[in-house]
């Protein structure tokens, strides 16, 4: 899962997003509205976490650009403590929760994964997968019930799939969601994880569409 970091302060936003890379997300982050507003509408994002007093354009601005633009993915936006005008005025330009400063680096990770297996259409926090089962807060998955020894890289996929299981994922979508924007993107080493996954999910599971993707077989 891929995330987007608008936050003017350095030091929090490297806060964030070392709570969220552990939280299982990629992370990129911008220091001012200008360039949030540009990654958000150009970028693909699972999620954003947006400050609301940023340089160079109001966080409100570019949230308002983001969903003009059509960018649907759910946006988390930081307020100071108290102004519950910025919160009102964040969900009237199309943001899905919020998160007051100063917060916990925990909560706003949970959130963030609430956010983002809701918007993929999955209401509890364990995510089930035919004999799989991703608990989205611990970033564990389980095969009937035992824990699956896999590297983060190898977790990062099975999870994306399993939120989206039973459709075709292709390759530039699973690279999009995995990778950072300055990351070289690496369709082979893909391919490679997924030979390793089949064999630690067991056969039958991911099946690959010739020329398309992916897909995490669960339903008839
Ligand atoms: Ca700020």
């Amino acid at each position: 899962m891929k995330c987007l970091i608008v936050e003017d302060d350095p030091t929090l936003s490297a806060q964030l997003a070392a709570a969220l890379r552990d939280g299982g997300f990629t992370c990129d982050i911008a220091a001012d509205g200008t360039q949030g507003e540009f990654l958000g509408s150009t970028e693909t994002y699972d999620l954003a976490i947006l400050d609301l007093g940023l340089p160079g354009m109001p966080g409100i601005e570019v949230l308002t650009r983001w969903r003009e633009g059509g960018a649907t993915m759910p946006v988390l936006i930081l307020t100071a403590r108290g102004d519950w005008t910025d919160k009102v005025a964040g969900f009237r330009a199309g943001a899905d929760d919020y998160a007051v400063k100063p917060f916990r680096l925990e909560e706003v990770v949970i959130r963030a994964q609430t956010l983002v297996r809701r918007a993929a259409g999955h209401a509890q926090a364990v995510i089930k997968a035919g004999p799989l089962r991703l608990d989205t807060q611990l970033g564990v998955i389980t095969r009937n019930g035992l824990a699956l020894k896999l590297t983060a890289f190898e977790t990062r996929i099975l999870a994306y799939l399993i939120h989206h299981q039973n459709r075709v994922v292709s390759r530039s979508e699973l690279s999009d969601h995995l990778y950072d924007s300055a990351a070289d993107r690496d369709f082979k080493s893909i391919e490679v994880v997924i030979g390793r996954l089949r064999k630690k999910v067991g056969e039958g599971l991911i099946e690959t569409r010739r020329g398309e993707g992916y897909v995490l077989r669960t339903a008839a």
